[in-house]
């Protein structure tokens, strides 16, 4: 009799594992079970519509420091099943990916639907069975197999099952797999914004700094890299990594914290202090306000002069000590009073999820429970911004197909 495996989660994860599944064991057969009416409903609208497939980064070590959670688990994940691979699956399907300036990996057609296209054929080419608007609510072990039951009232008995159900924002939403055993790191969002309500930095919405750096208060994290002013408070890659970094962190102090931003990375407070009187003497003559000596956007210098009390028509020669040490300090560490978030539309995943030490990373199988696995964002990983969450889905989705597949053929 042919042996059944059943995906819960009609997303990335779930039909990378049910088609290469399929795919590797003719024999097996395989169901998605997704609780809407919609599939792929995060690849569609990912990337701006693009689908951010993956991340031109081709060293794992390097790969896995983009992972806030995780690191350890995907060292030995990623040696299955990595960009490369990532880049091959798609191009043996006929889908060709390109790379941006800042390593992001898309289809050459720019539409999500390509990848959507991509799974759907693969799906029917292996004839994956795929249950719309079918929640599942209970899973339990029934002789020798798995017994799931759907908030339909239906149930389903199957001999391995995949989650692939994506991140839940409460950890009360996982009761059916508690039930099983499993333990769950408290979910938290991460790649957010800052809220710097009626701050009158954001009235410079929409400059960008391209080399700032920002830093937390009272604790160790801090990132770097180009930082927009939006008209709530701060966003771009140097704000939405501290917020992946400092996803747990910044949940616990509710998202009410203090950071300096440095405007200029390159120099701190003491290194600018020595520079200081070349560049007074350099630009004497010259009105402050004309003369930008940090390449900064200059309505972002025009600013940081009035906030440091300087007037914009005062030369270089004749700014007085007082205004100038503050100006300094604007320039390394201006202070900001973050009170709230706003979620980062292009791309948010939940930090938390599935206890990595209760999953084997070299098969997915729980090690709690046999014939039990998981694939993608379920699990307490989580990547920054860039097609680093896809490329975790891919690969844990496609070790757990494997493992599977193999499972199956030889029991
Ligand atoms: C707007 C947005 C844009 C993004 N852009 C990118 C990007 O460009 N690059 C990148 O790497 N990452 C991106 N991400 C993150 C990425 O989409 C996710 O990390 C990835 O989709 C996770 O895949 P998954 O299959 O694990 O979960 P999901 O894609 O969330 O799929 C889980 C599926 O399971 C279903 N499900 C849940 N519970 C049940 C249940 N009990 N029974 C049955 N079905 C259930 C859900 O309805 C869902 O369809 C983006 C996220 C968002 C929200």
């Amino acid at each position: 009799m042919s042996k059944r495996l059943v995906i819960i989660g009609g997303g990335a994860a779930g039909f990378f594992c049910a088609v290469n599944a399929a795919r590797l064991n003719p024999s097996l057969k395989v169901t998605i079970v997704e609780k809407t009416s919609k599939l792929l409903a995060k690849v569609r609208v990912s990337g701006g519509g693009r689908c951010n497939v993956t991340h031109a980064c081709f060293e794992i070590p390097a790969l896995t420091k983009k992972y806030p959670r995780g690191t350890n688990f995907l060292k030995k994940t990623f040696h299955q099943f990595y960009t490369s691979s990532c880049i091959k699956w798609f191009e043996d399907r006929g889908v060709r990916l390109k790379t941006e300036a800042d390593g992001r990996m898309f289809s050459i057609t720019d539409t999500s639907q390509t990848i959507i296209d991509c799974f759907l054929h693969e799906a029917n080419k292996y004839g994956v069975e795929i249950l719309m608007n079918k929640e599942v609510k209970g899973l339990s072990p029934s002789n020798d197999q798995w017994s799931l039951s759907f908030a339909d009232n239906a149930t389903i008995s199957s001999n391995y099952v995949c989650v692939a159900c994506g991140g839940y924002p409460k950890s009360s939403m996982f009761s059916w797999l508690i039930e099983v055993g499993h333990s769950i790191e408290e979910p938290v969002p991460s790649l957010f914004t800052f809220n710097i309500p009626g701050n009158p930095i954001t009235a410079l919405m929409g400059v960008v700094a391209e080399k700032a750096s920002v830093k937390i208060a009272g604790s160790k994290l801090s990132d770097e890299g180009p930082l927009l002013i939006t008209h709530w408070g701060m966003s771009g890659p140097a704000i939405l990594k501290l917020s992946a970094w400092g996803a747990r962190e910044l949940a616990d102090k509710n998202y009410h914290f203090t950071i300096h931003v440095n405007w200029i990375t390159d120099c701190n407070e003491q290194s600018l202090r020595e520079q200081w009187q070349n560049i007074r003497n350099n630009h004497s003559g010259q009105k402050i306000g004309n003369r930008n000596p940090f390449n900064l956007p200059n309505r972002l210098w025009i600013y940081l002069l009035n906030t440091s009390g300087i007037s914009e028509d005062i030369r270089w020669a004749d700014l007085p000590g007082k205004e100038q040490n503050k100006l300094i300090k604007n320039l390394v560490a201006q202070e900001f009073a973050v009170k709230g978030k706003t979620t980062f539309k292009e791309e948010f995943v939940t930090c938390g999820g599935i206890k990595l030490s209760e999953v084997d990373a070299n098969t997915m199988e729980s090690k709690l429970a046999p014939n039990l696995f998981f694939a993608g964002e379920t699990m307490d990983v989580d990547g920054v911004t860039g097609g680093f969450n896809f490329q975790h889905a891919w690969t844990s989705a496609w070790i757990a197909a494997k493992t599977i597949g193999e499972k199956s053929e030889r029991e």
